[in-house]
């Protein structure tokens, strides 16, 4: 199953990425998740990208095409792959192409999670992240079982810097001129599905499980 999971920041990629990546047996790439790791582990890739994550921009594009050829080509994405934001931008979205063309996995499904702007703001406001396993949290609409505690691996969970107001406003500006256009993109080559976003984390597992269980 060759998927990419698409919709703007808070939509709830994430969330409804560590699921599915269970039931579906596929991997779950997330490229937000692969950069935090990297600022974490001060690479030249974390270097590189820090300034634009925390000013809530996307890192250049041929950094990230580097990044997700590299991760295509690893062996457990035999069967498939879940892509979580990746790709962003047209570039991304035509370089992306000619690599699943090299490797005859050609996507096959992307599945655009609709949330609103308000919905958005209030679900990136209220998120906490966390930092070893990436697993993402809500204080009110889906918080931990123990207060401040990744449920998965005990990790203290921390508020990213990108999850304030001001960078949240930011990204979901960039979102609306950079990343966008790509709904018309791929609803042009036939494989984009919309679905509504906007109920709790189990009704949009649902949908979109609903959804994958067709390919
Ligand atoms: P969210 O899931 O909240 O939208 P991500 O974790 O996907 O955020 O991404 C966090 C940040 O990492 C982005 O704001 C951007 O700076 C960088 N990033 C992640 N994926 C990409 C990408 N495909 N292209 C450019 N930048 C990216
Ligand atoms: P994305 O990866 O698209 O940026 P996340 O999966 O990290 O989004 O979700 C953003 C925030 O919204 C997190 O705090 C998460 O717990 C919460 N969230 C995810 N799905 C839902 C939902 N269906 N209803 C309410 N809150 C949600
Ligand atoms: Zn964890």
């Amino acid at each position: 199953m060759n998927v990419v999971l698409f919709g703007p920041p808070g939509a709830g990629k994430g969330t409804q990425a560590k699921e599915l990546t269970k039931k579906y047996g596929i991997p779950h790439i997330s490229t937000g998740d692969i950069l935090r790791a990297n600022v974490r582990d001060a690479t030249e890739l974390g270097k590189e990208a820090k300034g634009y994550m925390d000013r809530g921009e996307l890192v250049p594009d041929t950094v990230l095409i580097g990044l997700i050829r590299n991760r295509l080509n690893e062996a457990d994405c035999v069967d498939g792959y879940l892509l979580d934001g990746y790709p962003r931008t047209i570039p991304q979205a035509d370089a992306l192409d000619g690599i699943l063309r090299e490797i005859g996995k050609p996507l096959e499904v992307v599945i655009n999670i609709d949330v609103s702007d308000d919905n958005l703001v209030e679900r990136l406001s209220g998120r906490r992240t966390c930092p070893n396993c990436g697993e993402s949290y809500h204080i009110v609409f889906n918080p931990p079982e123990k207060q401040g505690i990744c449920n998965v691996c005990g990790s203290q969970l921390y508020q990213r810097d990108d999850d304030r107001e001001e960078v949240i406003r930011q990204r979901l500006t960039v979102y609306n001129q950079k990343t966008k256009p790509l709904i018309d993109y791929y609803g042009k080559a036939g494989i984009l599905v919309n679905i509504d976003g906007s109920g709790n984390v189990d009704e949009v597992f649902q949908t979109v499980s609903g959804v994958m269980d067709k390919y």
